[in-house]
């Protein structure tokens, strides 16, 4: 049984049945509209804390008509607490949302492409497609292989080798452009109404979103059902911050939490930050930029969501921030240092960013926070390469040991 009632235009609220749609007739984006009445009558904590840990255990609040029959597998990843890292940032209370553990392609992406792959089965796509920075493409791929589908990938031709390889392995058709995100999404916006292909970012997008929503319910749910203070989240198309804002609202409405204010922060490279930008500035409408960051999974000048990531930024007091290059490789190695999780490029901007975030006292050291770590470092090691000591190399003698690590008294006692 489905919970979901049609499609609705963001901006002019004209209304269309449940179909493949890239946008409105006004050219705005559509969203889904459910059911919030049935919610309310038939939602339980104890009905949802009783079932498997993956994302479908909120499967009411996403846009399927049936039971998923793929992709599931994705989600309910890790809240853990990170006191040493917020020791460093001066916070006494932070966790870590680790969505670099996500299944089966280490990122986020993976629960998006679940709800679109899901949906494009259920409207009789056998192509699957999306425009992808890096990891939405290896996510689809992964999830069009284990569904039978067929997959196109279109991708920069500058990406990571292990983001590109990651496509590849699943037997994916790769479509290498020369250009950015930008270009190649307005290559696929041409392409997605000829040939007939569920493009999971394109004509299935307002699905596509919807599957953001399951990292919010998660971490709602395993604070103990609560919303978090503060929530450090990375910006690329916007999809992910304005659908966490709009899952914790969905949950207050239907009486899962209680409603209390929570402050959605949004982090940008400062070589992509059209959204931050427009943050700083008080003004949604942001202005497109020509990116240019090691960040390249948030490497989106004109991002699709970037309107409404700012004005949900702005509507529950939150912040926006960037950081350089440099910054973000700090980033990552803070993370691991402290908490012992590799994340991608893109938590070295979460982390850097929130970083700033407690030194300007846009969060306070108080305040329960979470970051979200979206994306896995083993994919983006060029990032970090000649950056780290690589230690040394000796013989395997032991007199060439002990001249290299000289012996600082025993640290345990131990008898032999
Ligand atoms: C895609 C992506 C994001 C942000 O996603 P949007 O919803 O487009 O803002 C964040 N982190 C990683 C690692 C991603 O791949
Ligand atoms: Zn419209």
């Amino acid at each position: 049984m489905s919970y979901v009632k049609g499609l609705r235009c963001r901006e002019c609220g004209k209304t269309y049945a449940v179909a493949p749609r890239v946008v409105c007739d006004c050219l705005a984006p559509l969203e889904v509209v459910y059911d919030v009445e049935g919610w309310k009558r038939t939602m339980t904590r104890e009905k949802i804390a009783s079932r498997p840990p993956n994302m479908w255990r909120y499967h009411e609040f996403l846009p399927l008509e049936g039971e998923p029959t793929c992709s599931k597998s994705v989600g309910f990843t890790p809240l853990v607490e990170a006191p040493r890292l917020g020791e460093i940032l001066g916070c006494r209370k932070l966790w870590l949302k680790n969505d670099s553990v996500n299944c089966p392609t280490l990122s986020f992406k993976d629960r998006v492409v679940a709800v679109a792959i899901n949906k494009a089965i259920e409207f009789g796509f056998k192509t699957v497609a999306c425009a992808s920075t890096g990891n939405l493409a290896n996510a689809v791929a992964a999830h069009a292989a284990a569904a039978g589908l067929e997959a196109y990938v279109f991708i920069p031709d500058d990406l990571e080798e292990a983001k590109v390889l990651g496509s590849a392995i699943f037997g994916a058709k790769l479509v290498k452009i020369r250009g950015n995100y930008d270009a190649v999404n307005r290559l696929c916006s041409q392409i997605a109404n000829d040939y007939g292909w569920g493009f999971v970012n394109v004509n299935l997008r307002a699905f596509y979103g919807e599957g953001s929503k399951s990292l919010a319910y998660e971490v709602a749910e395993q604070l103990g059902w609560r919303t978090p203070q503060a929530i450090v989240i990375p910006m690329a198309g916007g999809s992910l911050i304005t659908r966490v804002g709009k899952a914790f609202g969905e949950m207050a409405e239907i009486g899962l939490i209680e409603r209390k204010p929570f402050k959605l922060l949004g982090a940008q490279a400062t070589g992509c930050s059209p959204i931050t930008v427009a943050v700083k500035r008080g003004n949604p409408e942001f202005e497109p930029q020509k990116p240019s960051t090691i960040a390249r999974s948030l490497a989106i000048g004109s991002p699709a969501d970037g309107y409404y990531a700012a004005r949900s930024i702005m509507n529950s007091g939150g912040a926006g921030e960037d950081v350089t290059d440099d910054e973000i490789v700090g980033g990552m190695k803070l993370l691991a240092e402290t908490e012992g999780i590799f994340g991608e490029t893109a938590a070295g901007v979460t982390v850097a960013v929130a970083q700033k975030f407690f030194k300007q006292g846009k969060i306070r050291p108080d305040e329960e926070t979470v970051l979200c770590i979206t994306g896995n470092g083993y994919k983006t090691l060029d990032a970090v390469q000649g950056k780290l000591d690589l230690g040394i190399t000796i013989r395997p003698r032991l007199e060439e040991f002990e001249a290299a690590v000289p012996r600082a008294g025993q640290q345990v006692p131990v008898t032999n």
